[in-house]
């Protein structure tokens, strides 16, 4: 029931993204507007259980939303895999008086929750938080959008040394299940070519297409390869391989790594963070539970966890067409 709800709590779990600080401002702030506790909890459902929790109000975020990381920690916890840490977990809610949770993270943290919502009966609401955009029921995960800006900025700059010395760079980007960031990134930075974990499209061809590069007269290239690229090489190994038979490219490699995950949030993650927050609170108070809010055609919508955590999301093909297009 709507009224029985008088304290919130809200953590981040898994790996960080940018927009998560955007994203408990929000939900802190929804909570002293409607004029109910916010309950930060800390280092996720490791926090939970060892009820490491602070009272937050609207001032307790100040200028935060800018901020990349997240104030109230991250964590990966296996004792609230077993049935034993949930139970502590709940026990540490009641005595705290803690009525419902904001879970801000991915696919293992929302599985996480549902599971403790099925056995306790307790109201759960799902944020999206992730760089990896691979979410069901949501265009947009938190963090994806820097993510994609930072990836962008970084190609950039190798781009201009790469045309100075007439270069080959393989740019390693994150991604071990899909390819949102390469493809997404790939595109923005013009690319000559992308490897994603969803296709494979075999060593031959991308010895032709960097031989029809060279030929057309390209100075220099970008090949973006998302870490679980399906061509069976890393990207030192890819080096080795088109240096042994295109020995006409003089080959580097870059791997962009943690950066990726960092940084301040761009105004698009900012603001949806901000919206999340507020329908995350509003729907828990409207008696809904066990849902993830999610982003699509611009409107706010809520799926079941069930249905969110199901797959990833599939790869958008009309964008690896314009890529394919692009490449020409
Ligand atoms: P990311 O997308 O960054 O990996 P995530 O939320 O998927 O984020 P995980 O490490 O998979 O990150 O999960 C975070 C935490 O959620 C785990 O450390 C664990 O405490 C909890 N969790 C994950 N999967 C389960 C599960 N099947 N049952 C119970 N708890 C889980």
């Amino acid at each position: 029931m709507a009224s029985e709800i008088k304290k919130i709590g809200v953590f981040t779990s898994g790996g960080d993204s940018p927009g998560m600080n955007a994203a408990i401002r929000s939900v802190v702030r929804t909570c002293a507007y409607l004029k109910i506790e916010c309950v930060g909890i800390y280092r996720g459902y490791q926090g939970m259980i060892e009820g490491d929790f602070k009272t937050l109000d609207a001032r307790s975020v100040n200028n935060i939303i800018n901020k990349g990381g997240t104030i109230l920690k991250s964590a990966r916890c296996e004792e609230f895999r077993t049935k034993q840490g949930r139970q502590k977990a709940y026990d540490q809610l009641i005595k705290e008086g803690i009525d419902a949770f904001v879970v801000i993270g991915g696919n293992g943290s929302f599985h996480g929750a549902m599971l403790f919502n099925q056995e306790f009966g307790f109201p759960v609401m799902g944020i999206p938080g992730t760089i990896d955009n691979d979410i069901l029921g949501t265009s947009y995960t938190l963090g994806f959008d820097t993510a994609i800006n930072t990836v962008v900025e970084a190609v950039d700059k190798i781009r201009d040394t790469a045309s100075s010395h007439n270069r080959l760079f393989f740019v390693e980007v994150m991604g071990r299940d899909v390819g949102h960031i390469a493809l997404n990134a790939g595109v923005g930075a013009g690319a000559e070519e992308i490897l994603i974990p969803e296709q494979n499209l075999g060593l031959e061809r991308l010895l032709e297409s960097l031989k029809r590069s060279k030929a057309s007269g390209k100075s220099s290239s970008i090949v973006i390869v998302a870490e679980g690229d399906r061509t069976g090489k890393n990207v030192f190994e890819l080096k080795e391989y088109v240096e042994q038979h295109l020995p006409i490219y003089d080959v580097r490699v870059s791997v962009l790594g943690h950066m990726q995950r960092g940084g301040n949030p761009t105004c698009y993650d900012r603001v949806l963070a901000s919206r999340m927050g507020v329908k995350a609170v509003e729907s828990l108070l409207e008696g809904k539970s066990n849902y993830m809010v999610g982003i699509r055609d611009t409107k706010l919508v809520l799926t079941p966890i069930a249905d969110a955590i199901k797959a990833h999301t599939e790869i958008d093909e009309e964008l690896l067409r314009v890529s394919d297009i692009m490449t020409t």
